[in-house]
């Protein structure tokens, strides 16, 4: 049924984008104390492996992932962000760093002890949000996370994660379509203090022309339901009219809910003799505050380390 598979493209640029952005965010609701729902309508397979056949036949992690880790990351925290912070610590103390928190998140997933090693594991949406769900300083506050993947390979391999993770009722997986199991979801439960919390990820593959349709009329869907929900949505830059259009229907839906919004590109340039994903974008709607800036200052960093030439690009805009 699908021929997608994201073992192939973990860690690649879009995935640098997607999860930079989607770990600043979350960044930003865990700073409340009340539980927050998130669901990942498309979750992939959870984790994957760098130094498997799929990643290594593509290369993408190693034009993505691998040039912001240092060679030999072991345990150590990375790389240039790290750098910036040592060189400028009375600038950026008591300023969030996005690329800094990614980086280490992951450092966290490939501890390799003394000797070091490149990183062999890229952790997807699902196990991202579940580490920080279940950081010590949050761990208390009991979020929810729900996933869905259709794929029946990635979604066996899923829930295999999962079952590893030990989550209990906290963490839920289906094998199940991620745009008809969000309108099940949304409002979400309400904390003992009666507010209603949820970040929404929407991340399909866009290998079937209708996806973007289906994204745009999920949005519209889960904005009717659930107006301050945080929606993250993950788009491929192509030449293609529906790719083109889906950003400009995303901006018109926040703007006729009246909801804030952020859009953020990265481009890496074109692979020489490749005519693979050069770019791709997130639209959030429902911003937290501080994520323009996070992302501003995160982005120039991930584009100068992962550019391929000088078509290479960024940006962050937004509107209220
Ligand atoms: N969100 C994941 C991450 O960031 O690690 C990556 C997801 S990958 C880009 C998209 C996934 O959606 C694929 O694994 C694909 O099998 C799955 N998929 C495609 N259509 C779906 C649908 N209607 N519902 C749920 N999953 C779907």
């Amino acid at each position: 049924m699908f021929s997608y598979r994201h073992a192939f493209h973990a860690g690649n640029h879009a995935d640098v984008l997607k999860h930079l952005t989607l770990v600043a965010t979350l960044r930003h609701l865990m700073r409340k104390d009340s539980p927050l729902t998130m669901i990942d309508t498309h979750a992939g397979a959870g984790i994957y492996r760098l130094d498997a056949e799929a990643a290594q036949t593509s290369g993408e992690a190693l034009a993505g992932i691998a040039r912001l880790a240092p060679p030999n990351a072991g345990d150590s925290a990375p790389n240039s962000a790290t750098a910036r912070s040592r060189q400028a610590p009375d600038a950026i103390v008591s300023e969030y760093d996005a690329l800094t928190d990614y980086l280490a998140l992951l450092a966290g997933f490939n501890r390799t002890g003394a000797s070091g090693g490149p990183w062999r594991v890229y952790p997807g949406s699902p196990l991202l949000m579940h580490a920080l769900m279940t950081e010590p300083a949050r761990a208390a506050v009991h979020d929810r996370l729900r996933l869905f993947e259709l794929h029946p390979t990635d979604a066996q391999a899923l829930q295999a994660h999962i079952a590893q993770l030990d989550a209990g009722r906290q963490v839920g997986m289906a094998r199940q379509d991620g745009f008809a199991a969000l309108k099940a979801l949304l409002p979400p439960p309400a904390s003992g203090s009666g507010s209603r919390r949820a970040l929404v990820l929407i991340d399909p593959s866009y290998e079937i022309k209708s996806d973007y349709a289906k994204v745009a009329g999920a949005v519209q869907d889960a904005l009717r339901r659930f107006a301050t929900g945080v929606y993250l949505v993950w788009y491929p830059i192509i030449p293609r009219p529906e790719a083109h259009t889906l950003p400009r229907r995303l901006r018109t839906l926040a703007q006729q809910a009246e909801r804030a919004w952020l859009q953020a590109t990265l481009a890496v340039g074109a692979a020489p003799g490749s005519n693979g994903l050069s770019a791709s974008g997130m639209f959030v709607i429902n911003p937290p505050h501080t994520l323009a800036a996070a992302l501003r200052s995160a982005l120039p960093r991930v584009q100068q380390a992962l550019a391929r030439g000088p078509q290479a690009s960024w940006s962050v805009d937004t509107g209220d």
